[in-house]
């Protein structure tokens, strides 16, 4: 694809998509319970397709389907986002065996997945994550040995926080702590299914109606079959999922932007104003003006960073943390731009721009608070400056 534009093909599928989002995901979203799974919606994403399609293709179509069902419908955009950020790992660093028991579960709608990172104590500093991977000798000899000085088996303890679809997901990707004062490099990544011994949780209720929820490990057992990717180097399974995973945030909230966008060309239109109609206020069509000038910017940075991803380009990071700074800064710019040009009716119970403005707000913090991409965005450009040196 190239950067700067989509071809018939790519916007023929995103237009099919909002339709898709307004006319049959919509009304099952309406019906789900606020911070809860919403399990009919997952599957009737798995039943158009659009989950498989998470495994299928790359960051492009990710990006597109995020921003077109996001659009008309952030619950459905939500659902199949989950999806992809708790199995992307399952997909590119699992076993056969993991991948052949979960994946088609995920893509048809059935099991429902979450990325288990952030603890009370490590959020934006992620690797000072503190959930303790300890190796357990007791079940020596009845588990697979996958290493030669011991068998290959450990016991979680610790919580993990602010984990999207938990308590209520089937599986885990739990990131745990195998190497103690090691920092990143201590990391191991984990395959958890959610009915292991020891594995509880409860959900927290947050400004948007976000499924969401803390967890508890009380010596959960996993083996050597459980692992994605190697030992200790589970950060990299972290890292790498989110550089695939932050410019479909962009994409997220561009989608949201352009909603807000429409429905205000939409009222100031006909909004009757001081003799005329509220956009031949010069300011009110400036602001639309505007409104509409830094969605396009944003939209255009995060088919760049996906393009960029799907390219293998070495200069993802930095790619993937701009278009997620922008667009998410931007959504909360238009979003809040729309509600101020709406008036009251947009703080009504029920109004889109009510619902997009509680909606707007958590993707400028996770996936990286808008800082630490900033923080990502300036450490790229030194060590590229100084690798050329
Ligand atoms: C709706 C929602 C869904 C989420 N889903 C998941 C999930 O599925 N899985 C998961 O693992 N986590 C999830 N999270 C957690 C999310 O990733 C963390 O909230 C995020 O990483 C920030 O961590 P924190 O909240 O602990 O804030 P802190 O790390 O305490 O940071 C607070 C603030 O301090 C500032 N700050 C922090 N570090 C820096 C820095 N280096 N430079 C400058 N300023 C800085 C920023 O303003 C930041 O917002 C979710 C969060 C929300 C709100």
């Amino acid at each position: 694809m190239p950067a700067f534009s989509l071809d018939p093909t790519q916007t023929a599928w995103c237009a099919e998509l909002r339709a898709l989002a307004a006319e049959r995901l919509r009304p099952l979203a309406e019906k789900g319970e606020p911070g809860h799974v919403n399990r009919p919606l997952v599957a009737e994403l798995g039943q158009l397709g659009l989950l498989g399609r998470l495994f299928t293709s790359g960051a492009v179509d990710l990006c597109l389907m995020r921003e077109s069902l996001a659009y008309a419908c952030t619950e459905a955009e939500t659902a199949l986002a989950l999806q992809g950020l708790g199995a992307h790992p399952v997909h590119a660093y699992g076993t056969p065996a993991q991948r052949e028991r979960w994946l088609p579960r995920v893509a048809e709608g059935s099991a429902v997945a979450a990325f288990a990172l952030s603890e009370p104590g490590a959020g934006s500093d992620a690797a000072a994550l503190e959930l303790k991977a300890e190796r357990d000798t007791a079940g020596a000899g009845q588990v697979p040995v996958a290493e030669p000085d011991g068998p290959a088996r450990w016991r979680l303890t610790g919580e993990k926080c602010w984990i999207s679809n938990a308590p209520e997901a089937d599986f885990y990707t739990v990131f745990a702590r195998t190497t103690p004062g090691a920092g990143a490099r201590g990391v191991t990544a984990f395959l958890v299914p959610a009915d292991r011994p020891g594995l509880t949780g409860t959900g927290l209720d947050m400004l948007s109606p976000h499924p969401i929820g803390a967890l508890a490990f009380d010596a959960v057992p996993v083996t050597a079959a459980d692992m994605l990717g190697e030992a200790d180097r589970g950060f990299r399974v972290a890292m790498g999922t989110l550089n695939l995973f932050r410019p479909s945030v962009g994409a997220f909230a561009v989608g949201m932007a352009q909603a807000a966008l429409d429905a205000t060309l939409a009222h100031t239109a006909e909004r009757d104003a001081f003799d005329g109609k509220l956009k031949d206020l010069q300011t009110v069509a400036h602001q639309v003006a505007e409104m509409a000038l830094r969605t396009e910017a944003a939209r255009l940075m995060v088919y760049a960073a996906a393009t960029a991803h799907d390219e293998g380009a070495g200069d993802v990071p930095k790619r993937a943390a701009m278009a997620k700074l922008l667009a998410t800064e931007t959504a909360q710019y238009v979003v809040d731009t729309a509600v101020q040009l709406h008036g009251a009716r947009a703080l009504r119970r029920g109004h889109l721009l009510e619902h997009l403005y509680r909606e707007v707000r958590a993707p400028r913090i996770y996936e990286g608070a808008s800082e630490v991409q900033r923080g990502i965005i300036a450490k790229e450009l030194y060590a590229t400056m100084e690798a050329a040196q």
